[in-house]
Parts: structure tokens; sequence; C-alpha cells
């Protein structure tokens, strides 16, 4: 059996209370390794290592071209270790192959070489002063960040958060999700092995409500970045505000997905279903409230539902499947609770609605569609996590936007029409961080991603999220030959 240890200040180091936990591959049920699990102290170790590496190491203070071609340099590694890494992360979460190897892990690489190119473009600005003075503002790394990560797309979304921190010169402690401990590990191995110095990254596993906690209210913590669900992002927010520090938050959703009757039917059909079943529906910007107009509603749904029922659900490592477990035995007693609401208040179960025990150990759901869903039923309001989507009608589009936007959330949202005018309206009118038109659950590096409302603030990805990872300051120079003697002495 495979044993994992932290990894702090670069050394791989057991946990202080020698604790460990298993590791279980969804697919199987079986034990993928034993994991060091950390707390408190482990957590205050990997902080104290991180903030001598940012205090007195050669990152913070590597010319920015240098760093820049670093992060290039371990992108490259992470290319050549891309299959590798795509099956690690398989069987940590589930997730398919084809997922991992043709999106995910890509997706990660691609935004680490997105800001290995932002690391000499970080740049202050000469402030428009008179001539007897100069001001300026300087853009300086933050200093220790603690990065707390979520289980569906472990490497990606640590690599929102790594990858712009240590463009700008930051070192970083990042905790991963108990369900997904051994990728993290791997990506920080092989970032090492690629010459990243030793305390820039460090990795500690362990409990949400011990080493998350310990993270998250750490005095010497400089930010926090967090992405996961809504109720433990209220929490991270608490424990930061005792020190007062900066968090960004991107948290759950619920968002809509709306079919008009103008648009080319199969490639919404098309759009939406991955929208809602990419990653086994464990993506917090899923396309979960699909709204259809009217005039095309049952057309649209046997459509949908035809080709819904042909997806294949099997072993993540089959390049043939298309969709794999769930990521624990939690998330499907969650998911399982939720039909059972949709079935009690009233809405129909078109298909699903059940585990797949034909394949063995695996935590395995039926991929599920509920029709005549009404917006205010608790499938359509609350987050699910899981394959389970709820079809509503709408009549036009003022009703669409304002159901669309009568949620807490406010993560992505989607538009399917041929009506240019009206595409552009709506993405106008919708209350989210995103707006697809005529695709969805797309992620570019170069375009910010978070949500409004309760899905969080701040924004990952693009240009724009260095500035979560910079602070500014400001510089007043003097240049006058009679300085201020305000008291006359
Ligand atoms: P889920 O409910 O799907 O497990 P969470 O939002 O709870 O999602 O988990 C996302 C991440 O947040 C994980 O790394 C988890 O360990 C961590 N976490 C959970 N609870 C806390 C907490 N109280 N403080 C800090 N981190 C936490």
């Amino acid at each position: 059996m495979k044993e994992y240890q932290s990894f702090i200040g670069g050394q791989w180091v057991g946990s202080q209370s020698g604790k460990t936990f298993e590791s279980i591959n969804p697919a199987t049920g079986e034990i993928n390794g034993i994991v060091a699990e950390g707390d408190e102290k482990d957590v205050d170790l990997a902080v104290k290592a991180a903030r001598k590496a940012f205090e007195s190491g050669p990152w913070s203070s590597m010319a920015p071209s240098d760093r820049g071609r670093l992060l290039y340099k371990v992108a490259q590694k992470l290319w050549e270790n891309l299959d590798y890494l795509a099956e690690t992360e398989s069987n940590d979460n589930g997730l398919t192959i084809n997922e991992t190897k043709m999106i995910a892990i890509p997706a990660a690489i691609d935004v680490l070489e997105f800001y290995a190119g932002m690391a000499n473009k970080i740049q202050g600005d000469t402030l428009a002063s008179p001539s007897n003075r100069f001001n300026f503002t300087l853009r300086e790394p933050i200093g220790v960040i603690g990065a707390i990560v979520p289980w569906n797309f472990p490497i990606m979304l640590t690599m929102w958060k790594l990858a712009p921190a240590l463009a700008a010169g930051n070192t970083i402690v990042i905790k991963p999700a108990e369900q997904t401990p051994i990728s993290i590990l791997e990506l920080a191995r092989l970032m090492q092995e690629a010459g990243i110095p030793d305390g820039v990254i460090n990795v500690v596993n362990g409990r949400g409500s011990s080493a998350g906690a310990a993270l998250s209210s750490h005095s010497d913590v400089d930010k926090i970045a967090f992405t996961g669900s809504t109720a433990t992002g209220k929490l991270i927010m608490r424990a930061a505000s005792n020190n007062l520090r900066p968090v960004s938050l991107e948290l759950g959703g619920k968002s809509p997905n709306i079919v008009f009757e103008d648009a080319d039917i199969e490639e919404a059909v098309n759009g939406s279903l991955f929208g809602i079943y990419f990653a086994q529906g464990q993506v917090c910007a899923a396309g979960s409230r699909l709204f259809v107009q009217k005039s095309i509603y049952d057309n649209f749904i046997d459509r949908f539902v035809s080709k819904v029922e042909s997806i294949r659900v099997g072993n993540p490592l089959d390049p043939s499947t298309q969709m794999g477990p769930q990521v624990s035995e939690q998330q499907l007693n969650v998911i399982e609770r939720y039909v059972q609401i949709g079935q009690d208040e009233g809405a129909k179960l078109v298909t699903g609605g059940r585990r797949n025990q034909s394949l063995g150990g695996g935590f395995f759901y039926t991929p599920t569609v509920f029709t005549d869903v009404s917006n205010d039923m608790t499938i359509a309001k609350e987050e699910i996590f899981g394959p389970v989507v709820s079809i509503i009608p709408f009549t036009d589009e003022e009703d669409a936007l304002s159901k669309a936007n009568n949620t807490i959330y406010g993560l992505a949202s989607g538009v399917w029409t041929n009506d240019l005018s009206r595409s552009l309206r709506m993405a106008r009118g919708l209350n989210a961080g995103t707006v697809y038109v005529n695709t969805y659950s797309m992620l570019d590096s170069t375009a910010p991603f978070g949500g409004n409302k309760q899905s969080g603030f701040g924004r990952e990805l693009g240009i724009e999220a260095l500035n979560m990872y910079t602070k500014t300051k400001h510089v007043w120079v003097d240049l006058s030959k009679e300085k201020l003697n305000w008291y006359g002495f």
C-alpha cells in the first residue's frame, strides 16, 4: 500500500500526531493509499516554512523574468507527466480519463503557462504628480497564501490559485479535500523536481474542520483562497475575519441554462448534456436548472432524454466511458435524498433516479432528469452536485430572466438562441459571473471566473486574478527644494 506524507518546506513529513487516513478509489471502493492526516500543528509548520521561503528564500526576490521562465519549465514537466497526473486524479476522484486527460489537467497546465507569461508583466503606475514630487505604485506579492480546494477538480482548482500566486512571488500552503489527497501531492513533487525552491509550495492534507479551519484562521497567512461549498465558504470567511485577512470565495451554484425556441435544438441538447453531466454533475457552474421555452418543451425533452439514456457509465479509466462514479458514498446519499425530495414535491422523474448497482463496489449513479419542475421546488433551489437536471418551462424572455435570477446563487448561466439581440439582452440581464451563449461549461485561462451573491466573490483566471495575489504600495517622493515646515520651527 502506497503511503503519502505532507509536503512541508520541500520535505516529505509524517503528521505530528502520527495519524493517517485512507484514500478511497470511488470507482472500486478500494484503498488508493494511506495519507498523513495533518491538523493545526502540521498547518503551523507549513505556514512557517512558507513564511521563511517568502521572507528569506530566493523566490520573491527572483527577477520576474526568471520566475516566469522557471514556471514555463515546470509547465513543460507537467506536460511530460500529463498521462500520469490524469490517471492519478481519475483514481482520486472518479473523473473519466477523458475528462482528466483532455480537459482538467491540460486546462491546469494552460493556466500555469498563462501566469508564467504574466510574471514579468506585473507593474505599477507612475501617477500624475506635479513637478515637485514623484508618486508611483508598486505591485508587491501579498506573502503567504492559504489555498483550500475541493475534490471535483483538485489539480485545476489548485492551479487557479497556485499559478497567479507564484507568478507574483508569493508562497503557498495548500489544503486538498479529504476525498482527493493524492494528486496535489504528486503535482507538488513534480513542481519541486522542475526547480520550484523549497518552502514555496507546501501541501497538508487533513480534515476541513481541523487542518482547513487551522489554515483559514492562521494569523500568519496573508490571504485565503477557497473553492468549495457555500456553507464552508461562510465558515472560512468568519475564521479569516478574526485576523482581518482577505478571502476570495468560489462557491456553489444553481446555474440557469436557457434554451429559446429559435436555438439550434440539436446543438442546445448536446451542449446542455455537457452542461449538466460533465464530471458527473460535480461542477459548481453546472447548468442544473435547464429552462426550455414552452413551444419546444416536449420536442427538446424527447431528444434530451433519449441521449441521457445512452450515456455510458462505467470504469473511469476506460476511454469509452462517458460518466464515472460520484466521488463518495456520502455524495451518493446526498443525491438520493434530493431525488426523493424531487418526487415528493411533485416533479416528474423521467429517467435515472437510482444507483447503478451493476458496476461493483463503486459509487455510481444513473444520469437523472426531472421535468415539470417549478422554480420554487427544492431541487430547483439547492445545489445537488450530482448528475441530476431540473427542467423548467418558460414563456418568454422576461419570464426566463425573472426565473433564472430568482436564486441565492449567481455563478454561471447559459443562453441558447440564434437571435443576436436577444442573446445580448439576456447577457446583460442575467445576474451571474459568466454568461455562455450557444455553449456551456467552457473555461479559458484568459477569462475571469467567479460568482455573484452566495456564489462568492473575487475572480480567478485572467489578468484580473493577479489583483488578488498582489497588493498596491504607493511611494511618495518629495522633490521640492523647500520642504514643508508646517509648524514654522
Ligand atoms: P464538500 O461539502 O463537497 O466536501 P466543502 O466545501 O466542505 O465541500 O470542502 C471543500 C474544502 O473545504 C475541502 O478541502 C474541505 O476539507 C475544506 N473544509 C471543510 N470544512 C472546512 C472548514 N470548517 N474550514 C476550512 N476548510 C474546510
